[in-house]
């Protein structure tokens, strides 16, 4: 494809994109197609000869858009936001155009030093404190593992990378129930395994206690094991529960275990002056992680780490074959040297696209307003006879039940009443199982959504469950 081929094609794509964006509402927000649908109208093996782009574009439009799932639709409610702002679409065409591998500084000076610079802004304007430094991680999984790593070669002084761990007392690491798969996901790949991750009891708002942590502990020292790592969640993923920092970076004080915490969806609500609560006693966490490519409106990926130690960092995960050696190895930052992967796309440049183009105060309205419209959804919900709260909102996170009398199965109602609003399309909700019981879990925090939409989805389910779909 020749340069002014290329023009073409891609001012081509930005309409598209354009378009898409400005018709997404009239899209059913999940993809209405059955499992093996899409695969069967795909060509079977690769063209031998070359296809022209309109063809290639309109089997895109013909074949792939019927199964996308619409996450920039302002009633995608399920999961956590993905959300993809314009302008970090603009940077992340720039990076494609650009395709930098940014493993060294000296592989692109600009990548390095803007990822310091504009992680800073981050640290700043979510009121970490000075002296902690930021790398960007393709998701919170990884900055999790490479966290989880770092604890492990700290208690083992370094010995599990040398010796690899069959020598050494087994590493124990503790969460709650509430805590994210990707820690538990991390315990295995890291050799820590899935029996070391000890759970610790919540209390009723499925927050961790202390009391119980430092027991388990207690009984693990006593046991012979090597307690090394606790993992605390701002926000967990089912029910947006908040750990208590503060009580819990006390326990690893005093026992010496390393602290990281999850924040990957909440963590963009400290941007909010009122919500700094939720991060109390995070000056003593060894490292922190939150995904601006949720909430925050980075495009997917784009994880934000923070390490108050970058050398527990590098020297888990730091290797320097020659190959890889620089005239400015050690005078700079390598940032290859704080991730699990090598190669590293230039991810800093749609982070300093989306605070540029926003400014903070822009994104915290946004974070306001969608704190708001589930408050009041929440008290749509708690008007209603037949529906209930099911667990106090967090931030723009809720979940609900509907129990209309003289249904025998609840749970399997509830279940039945998500899969109806979903195959309708007019908004998406995720099912959820807290304590054994089936509810419905509503997430507001696409950047597109206004409180008309909140309403309008509302008034749906509502229909739904009452039979007037
Ligand atoms: C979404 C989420 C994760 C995983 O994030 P990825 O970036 O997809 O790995 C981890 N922890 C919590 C609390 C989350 O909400």
């Amino acid at each position: 494809m020749d340069p002014e081929e290329f023009r073409r094609h891609a001012h081509a794509a930005v309409d598209w994109i354009s378009d898409y964006r400005a018709t997404i509402e009239q899209r059913p927000v999940r993809a209405q197609v059955e499992p093996g649908a899409i695969e069967a109208r795909l060509a079977a093996a690769a063209p031998e000869l070359p296809q022209s782009l309109a063809t290639i574009l309109d089997d895109f439009e013909r074949i792939v858009m019927p199964g996308i799932t619409h996450w920039q639709h302002p009633r995608f409610f399920a999961y956590f936001p993905a959300n993809a702002s314009p302008p970090s679409v603009l940077a992340e065409i720039l990076t494609a155009g650009i395709a930098a591998q940014c493993m060294l500084w000296q592989t692109s000076p600009a990548a390095t030093e803007l990822e310091s610079r504009v992680l800073d802004w981050v640290r700043q304007a979510i009121g970490l404190p000075e002296g902690f430094a930021g790398v960007i991680q393709d998701s919170a999984s990884t900055a999790t593992l490479a966290a989880l790593v770092a604890a492990r070669e700290r208690a083992l002084d370094g010995a599990g990378n040398r010796d690899g761990l069959a020598q050494h007392r087994p590493v124990t690491v503790y969460a709650t129930a509430e805590a994210h798969s990707s820690i538990e996901k991390a315990c295995r790949i890291a050799g820590i395994g899935s029996g070391a991750l000890r759970r610790v009891a919540t209390d009723d708002h499925g927050r961790m206690r202390a009391d119980d942590l430092a027991v388990q502990v207690a009984n693990d020292r006593a046991g012979e094991l090597h307690p090394a790592a606790v993992v605390a969640c701002l926000g967990s993923t089912g029910i947006g529960a908040v750990d208590p920092l503060a009580e819990i970076a006390a326990v690893c004080r005093s026992e010496a275990l390393y602290l990281h915490v999850d924040a990957a969806w909440a963590g963009s609500a400290l941007l909010l002056e009122e919500q700094r609560w939720m991060s109390a006693g995070v000056e003593h966490a060894d490292s922190f992680v939150f995904n601006p490519h949720k909430w925050l409106g980075v495009q997917f990926d784009c994880a934000a780490h923070f390490v108050r130690r970058p050398g527990l960092l590098t020297a888990a995960l730091g290797i320097q074959p020659s190959y890889l050696t620089s005239s400015e190895t050690g005078r700079v930052i390598d940032y290859r040297d704080w991730s699990i992967p090598l190669g590293r796309r230039f991810r800093a440049l749609k982070l300093w696209f989306t605070l540029r183009a926003y400014g903070l105060e822009a994104l915290r309205e946004m974070l306001r307003n969608h704190i708001a419209w589930t408050s009041e959804l929440a008290s749509w919900i708690a008007a209603e006879p037949d529906f209930e709260l099911a667990t106090t909102p967090s931030l723009a996170l809720l979940t609900f039940r509907h129990v209309p009398a003289g249904v025998a199965d609840l749970d399997a109602h509830n279940c039945d009443l998500v899969e109806r609003v979903n195959a309708d399309g007019f908004l998406y909700l995720t099912p959820h199982t807290h304590r054994g019981r089936a509810v419905v879990r509503w997430s507001i925090g696409a950047q597109t959504t206004e409180r008309r939409h909140v309403a309008d989805a509302w008034a749906r389910v509502r229909d739904l469950a009452h039979g007037r779909g």
